[in-house]
């Protein structure tokens, strides 16, 4: 270890080569968990695997520790209600660089190290893209050697598991934590209490909070190994504990069980990803675990801010928080609170510190899935936050009045809603205390300027800003299409992995065929793989030649999986009518969660297992249609499913998505995109180009416009014949004849908010253009070629470099190597140390004796 730690303590450093790591997995297995070799079972040989593995990366992490202590320099914070990680084992196996080394051990110990890494289960804890995109950020952030710790809540029951009971989905309680026994560290000593609810009342200027209810947030901490580099950073995710309760009242008045279930209710705070939003009680849930995040991160922040540096003063070069949505908002009035009430700053400085220290990613325009809480319950939950925002609020409108603004300006920006109910508008809050506010695409970015925060815009034009999010490749071509990852090494070089510009080399060899005989080899092996899978789970048999059509991600109407079924049905009954038309044959493949309470995405996951059962069983149809629901969405099964796509799904209703990332993912392992110009979808139609991606549908203003004159579904349903019968047939109950009347309305295919049906004649004809293209072997395969050259944009080392930029404001570490004066084992020199940057100095602080 650098920093003189060994010298000091001695110690043997675990080694990396076959020998060291079998060696290692025989000893965890013994002395880690107390299991004889002969009877270790894969959860076992697994949970060895992952603590050999966590020595590997354990002491560079260490080592980035150090460093950044004794250099005082500046760290981001990213903070996540959400974080979607995928499994660790085989992330950091090649983050290692162990993986073939890893697989040979274990081969000598007599396992599969397929097996062994298919045995570790996902932690659920996220719910889709924005849980994904806080988990591809941090394997950036770590690879582009940028210090940052992620913070989030580690749930005991994450995201439910998902089977189909019936067509329906059925949600089970997903226990990840009792796999969880190896990869994270725990960390007892680093705890703060949190409070709720009580009163405040003032002592002259000291504003003093009493009465709360306490409970005590728990570090856990999870290593985040950078990719190739000496750098790891930390996730580090809270467990809510009433330890507190034991030792106080009820326990002591002798009242144990009282003691107990007072335990219980505190500590459900950690419980659910999602507390039932249909209650009052759960929509409380969330409020707590939402302040529960930022207080303990904050008070972390704020403590390990004073740990390297004297006092409060150069708070602002040493630290930036991001707010990952709205979710964790909170941190603002709470860094207010602990710098005003906890260390006396002024008012004026303390926020002048907050807009330095706050930035904020907006991910949704859609007014129902804006954040706002009502008034009186931050009141009753959060007594002193609800004074500091009503004063934040005050100060803001102030100064408004002075600049002569009027009275239905001041009404529009002011945090608090007062219409139907007063409500705290967190993405208002979000807005004030931040310096950056940045959209996730171009055309989100554009519209959240043009509407969400057209007022805030005119205020303060240069606080808003774009960074279109990206995917990373160790994750998403490493891990997830080994098979890809061969062919890129062979014909560009390994480079890619660190540089995703590297792809463009494969432009040229669009043209040289045999390179396009090994892509579409390496398609068909991933296909097959897939088929595997689904005759596995499912028992259905699906033929890897056919073209695999694939929408994966949570289900909701504005992603309008029901206009693909719609297509679905549609071609069905085209197929029947005219069976030996040149029909390319087609396995439709779906998967995604609905919430548990979101009744119209049920029904649609109801209706894709009615639809499926009907035309797979239909023998007229032969192979030309297969539609699979593959249950329970999450991140290793978007790594199977993903690389053997050949059409990826990106349908939403122009305007809705943010950015979507799995249409990058798609992109990258060579899917061509049927898609509306909506998010992420512009910018990658624009990366590979119009004839490499089939985009359909009415563009946003054409959706305002509709909605502008009054949509009217009936319209396309008079029209259009075809969409008239298979509407028809849903609703009437051709796919469901044992209830025909089970989609009779709650579809809403007749109110149609989600323009569906204005979009169905538009997608059917991109739907035929893929079919004559996909009979072109060649010119499908160059297209495929080309949506893998030009995603290197897409990578989030991009989208990381750019918030360093242009929003964090600052720099990557120096090759740690480089200041012990240990050579890169690839011979490159060591990269210069880091400049202070310039808008942010961190000049070390002398320190006090
Ligand atoms: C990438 C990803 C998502 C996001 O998918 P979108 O189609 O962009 O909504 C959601 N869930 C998982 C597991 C993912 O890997």
């Amino acid at each position: 270890m650098t920093l003189n730690e060994q010298q000091k303590y001695p110690y043997r450093a675990p080694g990396s080569d076959v020998q060291s790591l079998k060696e290692a997995l025989v000893y965890k297995l013994i002395f880690g968990l107390g299991c004889p070799p002969s009877e270790a079972t894969k959860t076992n040989w697994l949970n060895a695997a992952l603590l050999a593995v966590r020595d590997l990366a354990a002491e560079r992490w260490l080592q980035t520790t150090l460093h950044l202590r004794r250099d005082h320099l500046r760290r981001v914070y990213y903070l996540s209600m959400e974080f979607l990680m995928g499994r660790a084992l085989s992330n950091a196996l090649i983050a290692e660089d162990v993986y073939d080394a890893m697989r040979e051990a274990l081969a000598e110990l007599g396992q599969d190290i397929n097996e062994i890494v298919a045995e570790e289960g996902d932690p659920g804890l996220g719910n889709g893209g924005l849980g994904r995109l806080a988990a591809c950020f941090m394997d950036s952030l770590a690879t582009l050697r940028i210090p940052a710790i992620g913070y989030g809540i580690r749930y005991e029951y994450g995201m439910f598991r998902q089977v189909i009971e019936n067509g329906k989905q059925v949600e089970q309680p997903d226990t990840w934590t009792e796999q969880d026994i190896a990869w994270q560290f725990r960390r007892p000593s680093k705890r703060y209490t949190i409070r709720f609810g009580g009163n405040v009342h003032y002592q002259g200027e000291q504003c003093i909070w009493n009465n709360s209810e306490q409970i005590t947030a728990l570090a856990y901490d999870q290593i985040i190994p950078g990719f190739d580099t000496d750098v790891s950073d930390t996730l580090r995710l809270w467990w809510a504990h009433a330890g507190d309760v034991f030792n106080l009242g009820d326990f002591n008045k002798g009242d144990y069980f009282a003691a107990i279930e007072k335990q219980n209710t505190s500590e459900n705070v950690s419980r659910v990803l999602y507390p039932d939003d249909s209650t009052t009680v759960g929509r409380e849930l969330r409020l707590r675990q939402e302040y529960f995040l930022v207080s303990a991160s904050v008070q972390d922040i704020v403590r390990r801010h004073l740990k390297e540096n004297d006092d409060l003063t150069n708070l602002t070069d040493t630290i930036a928080i991001h707010l990952n949505d709205t979710h964790p908002v909170l941190a603002i009035p709470e860094l207010m609170r602990i710098l005003i009430d906890e260390y006396a700053i002024k008012w004026d400085d303390a926020w002048a510190a907050c807009q330095k220290i706050f930035s904020y990613t907006n991910h949704t325009l859609m007014s129902e899935a804006l954040e706002s809480w009502p008034v009186e319950m931050i009141g009753r939950i959060l007594p002193r936050h609800l004074q500091l925002i009503f004063e934040i609020n005050e100060h803001f409108l102030s100064k408004l009045r002075e600049q002569g603004m009027d009275d239905d300006f001041i009404r529009r920006v002011s945090i608090i809603d007062e219409e139907g109910g007063r409500r705290v508008r967190m993405a208002w809050l979000a807005v004030i205390g931040s310096h950056k506010v940045n959209g996730v695409a171009k055309i989100h970015s554009d519209l959240m300027v043009k509407s969400l925060f057209a007022d805030f815009a005119r205020l303060w034009p240069e606080r808003f800003t774009n960074v279109t999010n990206g995917v990373t490749p160790r994750r998403w071509i490493a891990l997830a299409n080994p098979g890809l990852a061969q062919v890129l090494d062979r014909h560009i070089g390994k480079d890619w992995r660190r540089d995703l510009e590297q792809l463009a080399k494969l432009n040229p060899l669009k043209e040289d065929a045999a390179f396009r005989a090994e892509i579409r080899a390496v398609k068909l092996d991933n296909k097959r793989r897939l088929a595997e899978y689904i005759k596995d789970e499912l028992g259905i048999k699906v033929n890897p030649e056919a073209l695999f059509d694939v929408q994966i991600k949570r289900i909701h109407e504005y992603k309008r999986q029901l206009l693909n079924v719609l297509h679905i049905v549609s071609r069905y009954n085209q197929i029947l009518k005219n069976p030996h038309g040149e029909w390319v044959p087609r396995v439709f493949i779906f998967a995604g969660k609905a919430a548990s309470a979101y009744y119209a995405a049920k029904k649609i996951i109801h209706l894709i297992n009615d639809v499926a059962n009907v035309i797979n069983n239909d023998g007229r149809i032969h192979d030309l249609i297969k539609v699979v629901f593959i249950p329970n969405y999450g991140v290793s099964l978007a790594q199977i499913i993903i690389p053997a796509a050949d059409v990826s799904e990106q349908i939403s209703l122009a305007g809705t998505e943010a950015s979507g990332t799995s249409n990058m993912k798609f992109a990258l392992n060579g899917a061509l995109t049927v898609g509306t110009l909506d998010g992420a979808n512009v910018e990658i139609l624009n990366a590979v180009g119009e004839d490499n991606i089939f985009i359909f549908g009415n563009t946003v203003e054409q959706v305002e416009a509709l909605r502008q004159r009054g949509y009217s579904p009936l319209l396309y349903l008079e029209n259009d014949k075809e969409l008239h019968e298979t509407v028809m047939q849903i609703t009437s109950g051709a796919f469901s004849p044992e209830e025909p009347s089970r989609y009779h309305e709650n579809l809403h295919v007749f109110s149609d908010y989600y323009q569906v049906l204005a979009d169905f004649r538009s997608y059917v004809e991109a739907q035929a253009h893929i079919d004559r293209r996909y009979r072109n072997q060649d010119k499908w395969v160059k297209s495929a070629i080309a949506n893998i050259a030009n995603m290197g944009y897409f990578s989030s080392d991009r989208s990381i470099a750019d918030y360093a930029r242009d929003i964090w404001r600052i720099q990557p570490l120096p090759d740690v190597r480089a200041l012990t004066g240990k050579q890169r084992e690839d011979g490159k020199p060591a990269v210069e140390a880091a400049k202070p940057a310039a808008a942010a100095p961190q000049k070390p602080k002398s320190r006090k004796h």
